[in-house]
């Protein structure tokens, strides 16, 4: 165990220094979970020291004026993990935690969730380390604009396609893709619209990409309810964070009839085991910025959150959340993995040991980069797909894409995670196999 502090420049240009007790690094986490699945298979040695490390880290440091005249300088990431199964692909997060260490992280999960998906996309993810509540529009307009042309070369529509991530936006990514377009040559201008995925419709997004991860997430629930023999319309559920996953999940596992009871998010935590009405929430949470105050429930503390009984828990928030102290709290029947990284490995073991599922979020999150790469590909063929052709599309993606780790775990009699990693493992392997290593 290990703790450190965490010391960043803000908006303002102060220094803030986070103390938390951060006991693993993010990138270790990934790291013991591939080695598990790695030994299991017997992965090629060479191809495992090839998928442990990163192929390109991109770290810039550009100065942009705020709204008094004063100039910042910030700190940019993109972390390119791997390329081997198609172009780079991952979301761009604005966040004070945003490290090389979590960048890596969440970089090498996209490479396993586009495997796993089979979705012709590599594993990238990037971000800036700040806080974003802090900025004027304006401001934050200027650093994602002066954020791409730092990035310049490094990402592009057949080479590396951000997208949304924690705290970023459709709005983000049209920045991102004026920017783009609008330092190119005049010949490449008109075909870089599939720079970014997660775009306004208007500006060439995708029909059901905003709820795609929600959705997703909704379906291996609906999957492994059906395994287990429960029934979504008798159910209840928690939710962590109710920005776009959370609240997406929310309002689509309710359309089951499945009950609402309890959330929390940066601003406090509520409770009502009568019902939370999740489209009211997300109403109030757009309204007021988070779920603090909200007359349909009590507030509750972070103990009794995490103490609630319930069928289902989705942590759609940061990571490391289900950890040593809160995972012996949980009294739920699942956990379904909305964010990236939500149980750390002492977590996971408290978890395994009260016979607690989880949907492991390389499968459980991935609707997002699924239905990315819908936009992309429409985006490219200059195409624009019905809402309930994304839709069934996605489901039948979602749904073999479960029934794969299923067979994997009950041939290595492993739990879900190690089975998803041995999928995607298992695919990047064989691919690199048949292609061999240049020269
Ligand atoms: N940020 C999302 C994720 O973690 C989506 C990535 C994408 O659509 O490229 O999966």
């Amino acid at each position: 165990m290990r703790k450190y502090e965490e010391i960043w420049t803000t908006a303002t240009g102060e220094r803030e220094v986070e103390k938390k007790a951060k006991k693993y690094s993010l990138y270790e986490n990934v790291i013991k979970q591939f080695n598990k699945a790695a030994d299991l298979m017997e992965l090629d040695p060479n191809i495992r020291k090839i998928l442990s490390t990163t192929n390109n880290e991109i770290v810039v440091h550009f100065p942009v004026r705020m709204d008094d005249g004063r100039i910042e300088v910030f700190t940019g990431y993109r972390v390119q993990h791997n390329n081997v199964l198609g172009p780079y692909k991952g979301g761009l997060r604005f966040h004070p935690s945003v490290d090389i260490d979590e960048i890596r992280a969440l970089a090498t999960w996209m490479t396993w969730k586009t495997a796993i998906t089979h979705i012709p996309f590599g594993g990238a993810k990037g971000g800036i380390q700040i806080d974003p509540s802090k900025f004027s529009r304006q401001e934050l307009e200027r650093i994602t604009r002066r954020f791409t042309f730092a990035l310049g070369n490094n990402i592009g529509p057949e080479y590396d396609i951000p997208a949304p991530d924690v705290n970023t936006n459709e709005q983000i990514m049209a920045w991102i893709l004026d920017t783009y377009i609008s330092t190119r040559p005049p010949h490449e201008r008109q075909n870089s619209l599939h720079v970014v995925t997660g775009k306004p419709i208007e500006t060439g997004g995708s029909y059901g990409r905003k709820k795609a991860t929600g959705q997703g997430i909704v379906i291996t629930i609906e999957q492994w309810a059906k395994e287990r023999g429960i029934s979504l319309n008798e159910a209840t559920f928690t939710v962590q964070g109710y920005g776009n996953v959370g609240s997406w999940s929310a309002r689509l596992l309710g359309e089951y009839g499945a009950r609402l009871i309890a959330v929390e998010d940066v601003t406090g935590a509520i409770l009502n085991q009568r019902g939370i009405d999740p489209e009211e929430l997300a109403t109030y949470v757009k309204n007021n910025g988070g779920i603090a105050g909200y007359p349909g429930a009590e507030a509750v503390d972070h103990r009794t959150f995490f103490s609630t009984r319930a069928d289902i828990f989705i942590p759609a928030a940061m990571e490391n959340q289900v950890n040593a102290e809160t995972a012996p709290l949980l009294d739920v029947n699942v956990v379904a993995e909305g964010a990236n990284g939500p149980t750390d490995p002492e977590g996971e073991k408290i978890l395994e040991e009260k016979g607690i599922d989880i949907i492991p979020d390389i499968l459980c999150n991935a609707g997002g980069v699924v239905v990315s790469y819908f936009e992309w590909l429409q985006n490219k063929r200059s195409e624009f797909w019905q809402l309930d052709e994304v839709d069934a599309k996605l489901r039948r993606i979602m749904v073999d894409a479960f029934k794969r780790i299923k067979e994997k775990a009950r041939e290595y009699e492993v739990d879900s995670r190690t089975a998803a990693y041995i999928v995607a493992l298992s695919r990047l392997e064989a691919v690199y196999k048949e292609r061999g290593i240049f020269p």
